[in-house]
């Protein structure tokens, strides 16, 4: 009985992550274009998401 199956398991380990692509890096931060304080996620109550500025208050589209 000739089997392909079942072979080469554990080979891979995928990397832990923190489930937040805010705190792993991967999403670019804008900088605010007033202040230049590094800008923070927010999001409308449609659903919409833009950058927010906890500085001076300045808000960005994403
Ligand atoms: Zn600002």
């Amino acid at each position: 009985m000739a089997s392909d199956q079942g072979s080469g398991d554990g080979g891979i380990v995928e990397p832990t992550r923190t489930g937040d692509p805010f705190e792993d890096g991967t999403l670019e931060v804008p900088n605010c274009p007033v202040c230049l304080h590094r800008m923070e996620p927010a999001s409308t109550a449609a659903g919409g998401v833009y950058w927010a500025c906890t500085e001076c208050g300045q808000t960005r589209l994403a």
